[in-house]
């Protein structure tokens, strides 16, 4: 899955679409055809080729769908976020904020709303103090969310050592809402450190409990 949504720049239908070869569905399954095959017989239709999702191979997944230039996306009406006061925590201002959602800066980011001073920013959990049940489970949602998946290789394939070291990693990163995302290694014994920690020493030689 994209972790990002896609810029309408990336669209591409009938002649614009590079690839030579396209996978379509006419009616009795997905078929690989030349693209201009596929473009004539989305034409015939009165419609046009469209790819389905940028192509990770040589060949393109693709659609027959409508497209009107120039292109625009759909328009939705946007209503304005409203604070929850029930997502209070104790803030670093001292006093009392609103959790309002993701801060889409580093994994964990949560964005808050200062009233006092009238100013949004984003926290992660470390730097939250005493929190009201709906904000304690709103972060355990929005972490669990905001896990990084865990490493494979073009394969697939996870080794045994990634798959524990990944596990404790978020298991810490629950915790602290923390993800570096950095190598880093033990000033002490020289072992490569969890990637969520931005700390210079392993759990092993920590001089913090
Ligand atoms: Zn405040
Ligand atoms: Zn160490």
């Amino acid at each position: 899955m994209p972790d990002r949504m896609w810029s309408l720049a990336e669209f591409r239908f009938d002649e614009a679409i590079e690839a030579a070869e396209v996978y379509l569905d006419r009616g009795t399954g997905l078929e690989l055809m030349a693209r201009d095959e596929a473009i004539a017989f989305a034409r015939e239709r009165g419609a046009n080729l469209v790819a389905w999702w940028p192509p990770a191979g040589e060949a393109a997944p693709s659609v027959v769908a409508k497209v009107s230039l120039p292109l625009r996306w759909e328009r939705v009406p946007v209503e304005e976020p409203t604070v929850d006061e029930r997502l209070w925590f104790d803030a670093p201002c001292g006093r009392r904020d609103f959790l309002v959602g993701n801060g889409h800066t580093f994994v964990g980011r949560m964005a808050a709303w200062c009233p006092h001073e009238g100013v949004g920013y984003n926290v992660s959990r470390a730097e939250m103090g005493a929190m009201s049940e709906e904000a304690r489970y709103f972060v355990a949602g929005f972490l669990a969310g905001n896990e990084p998946g865990y490493p494979a290789d073009a394969d697939g394939e996870t080794d045994e050592a990634d798959l524990a070291a990944w596990r404790a990693a978020t298991a810490r990163f629950r915790r602290t809402g923390s993800w570096y995302g950095r190598w880093g290694t033990c000033q002490v014994c020289g072992c490569v450190l969890l990637p969520d920690t931005a700390d210079d020493r392993c759990h092993e030689h920590s001089t913090v409990g």
